[in-house]
């Protein structure tokens, strides 16, 4: 047989591996600024354009190179930083393959310029696709300048891939934080298609973080601080009561460089347990610092992750020093959500006996009216004749119907108010309803009886509202007394720009939209004034999380979001009339037996299926 083995040629080389370093425009970005703070540069500049599709330049103020040194940079496995596989172990630089420069060239139009300080004159280079198609003596500042165009112009199908510009310049922005989070001393300006984003002057951590995050953070941040032989230790974590419901500002950087770790993440959460509820995330900003020896970053191409000799002694450091600095800060007992309200005696009232509470009984009383808040238990035996009939009445004819008239009549003298205003165990009155454990309704149909969790079921009801109202010209809002400013950081406000207007289209009204604020002067119908600033929080980051997902549709994202902020929970009590209403507008929906996040809303039971457990 033929020898059919051939080595490929260096150009294919290089673009099959430019597909490890360079997934997106982001990755791009980040190599080109880790090069610039290895060079020295104590001032970065980035500008994109079209999300970086069509631009990607850094120009720095570093060492620069020498002619030679500004051809060879681009020749795969070039690079200054590492000449022997010991020095892999004494790390001080955020490159070290020598292959960002090789794999850039592969994919895309480089053109660099670039000089030394003590030189007189600089290099002007072109590269397309690997192949040098201009080289030049130029007058040029001290540093270098790289500017990347046409991604992946000679590979369409990674082309095709790449998402709308938006959502590229999220991961680019995504990625400049964290490079700009890890060097406070280094200056970066930062521009998007001609405006700038962020111009950001040298400074400590915090007034970095401040900087990049609005002028709210700064309230938000407790200090951390340790040092231990292994490890030290500093930064911020954000107190408790700023906790959010989705993952958003959380870095870890070893070393400086920015890194994901699961496992010192959990030692963070673990720190902040009893102090935040179960479905939160505090933010945090820490800055590890160990001898470069003691991890190993080579495990992963992109190097985001990184290798531990000692992780288990790290998480337990990490985790105690997080303790401390919420004590410290006295932060810790100020909260505490397990805690039940209802059940907590007043002050004046400790140690005094409890009065039995005495109740006027009202021959009007309609426990369907809304401002009924008493809620009473009638005796056995109504209760059970209820239980009975209720068994044999069809939802659909009983539903919105419901005749209680003449129907109430109390006998007995064993009537009590209830104490915890709502706390049902038994379902009482005349409602077909049921709620058990504060989690499910159950009401009798024809066949049976049927199970629906009651907050996935208000879900479904205020998604398909919300939707609905987005498709109509006039969304139903209401306008406020006195509008109100709410704060973000510059990057929630530009998302908070991309989908102003379908926030518009389901009741949000906005007077002015500024660099790091908001006018709110009207809020959709059933969200409350003092939630607003919670749930537009809430709807940027979802927003954010899903358009870096999967394809979407602006409007169905923030219904989803705003179905399930603003749902009733498991937990909540619902009164008569409410689970009622629940189960008529579920019902109503075009679709009641999922979710908005694809759940089962409801079980059925069959007279048949119980009949079977009594077999
Ligand atoms: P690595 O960073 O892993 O060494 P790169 O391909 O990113 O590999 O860069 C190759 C080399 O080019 C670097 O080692 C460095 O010597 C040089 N270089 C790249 N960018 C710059 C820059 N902005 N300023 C000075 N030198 C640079
Ligand atoms: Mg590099």
């Amino acid at each position: 047989m033929a020898d059919i083995i051939k080595l490929l040629p260096d150009h294919v080389a290089n673009q099959i591996a430019a597909g490890e370093v360079v997934q997106r425009p982001a990755s791009v970005v980040k190599e080109l600024l880790e090069n610039a703070l290895d060079a020295g540069a104590t001032i970065i500049k980035l500008i994109v354009k079209d999300g970086g599709k069509a631009l990607i330049q850094v120009v720095d103020d570093g060492v620069g190179m020498s002619a030679t040194d500004a051809r060879l940079s681009f020749e795969r496995h070039a690079t200054s930083k590492i000449q022997k596989a010991e020095d892999l172990f004494n790390l001080n630089t955020k490159g070290f393959r020598g292959e960002a420069l090789a794999s850039i060239a592969a994919i895309a139009h480089v053109e660099m310029q670039t000089k030394p300080e003590v030189d007189e004159v600089g290099t002007h280079i072109k590269i397309e696709g690997s192949k040098v198609v201009f080289q030049e003596v130029a007058v040029t500042p001290k540093g270098t300048s790289m500017a990347v165009k046409n991604l992946f112009f000679n590979i369409p199908a990674r082309r095709n891939f790449l998402k709308s510009n938006q959502v590229e310049l999220r991961h680019i922005t995504d990625e400049f934080h964290r490079v700009a989070l890890a060097h406070p001393s280094v200056s970066f300006h930062f521009y998007s298609n001609g405006s700038e984003l962020f111009n950001l002057p040298d400074d400590n951590y915090r007034k970095r973080i401040v900087h990049i995050f609005g002028s709210r953070t700064n309230e938000k941040l407790v200090p951390v601080e340790e040092e231990t032989p292994i490890v030290k230790i500093s930064g911020f974590i954000t107190k408790p009561e700023y906790a959010k419901k989705s993952r958003g500002e959380q870095f870890f950087f070893v070393n400086n460089r920015f890194i994901k770790s699961p496992y010192l993440h959990h030692a963070v959460v673990a720190a902040f347990e009893g102090l935040i509820k179960a479905d939160t995330f505090p933010g945090y900003f820490l800055y590890l610092e160990v001898d470069p020896g003691s991890i190993d970053i080579n495990i992963h191409p992109t190097k985001t992750e990184v290798k531990f000799d000692d992780e288990h002694t790290l998480y337990a450091i990490l985790r105690s020093t997080i303790k401390h600095s919420l004590g410290q800060f006295n932060v810790a007992p100020a909260l505490d959500f397990e805690h039940d309200q209802n059940l907590e005696t007043p002050y004046e009232f400790k140690n005094k006996s409890a009065i039995q509470p005495h109740v006027t009984v009202d021959a009007d009383f309609n426990p369907f009216q809304e401002t009924v808040k008493t809620s009473f238990k009638p005796t056995y035996q109504k209760q059970n004749s209820k239980g009975w009939e209720s068994l044999y009445v069809g939802l659909e004819s009983k539903m919105g119907s419901i005749d209680v008239g003449n129907s109430i009549s109390f006998e007995s003298d064993t009537i009590t108010g209830s104490i915890f205003e709502g706390e049902k165990e038994v379902n009482e009155s005349v409602a077909t309803t049921f709620q058990i454990r504060r989690k499910y309704i159950v009401t009798s149909i024809k066949s049976g009886m049927v199970v629906i969790d009651q907050s996935r079921a208000h879900q479904r009801v205020l998604y398909e509202k919300f939707l609905k109202n987005s498709t109509v010209k006039e969304a139903v809002s209401q306008q406020l007394l006195f509008p109100f400013t709410v704060t973000f950081s510059r990057s929630e406000i530009n998302t908070l720009r991309e989908i102003q207007d379908v926030l518009l289209s389901i009741g949000f009204i906005f007077e002015e939209i500024k660099d790091e604020s908001i006018t709110v002067t009207g809020v959709p119908l059933l969200v409350a004034e003092s939630e607003v600033g919670m749930i537009l929080d809430q709807l940027i980051s979802d927003y954010q999380q899903e358009v870096n997902g999967e394809s979407f549709s602006q409007s169905d994202i923030l219904s989803k979001t705003l179905a399930k902020t603003l749902a009733v929970k498991t937990g909540e009590v619902l009164d008569d009339q409410s689970q009622i209403a629940l189960v008529n507008d579920l019902f109503a929906c075009t679709d009641a037996t999922v979710s908005p996040f694809n759940k089962p809303v409801y079980i059925t039971i069959t007279e048949n299926d119980i009949d079977k457990k009594f077999i």
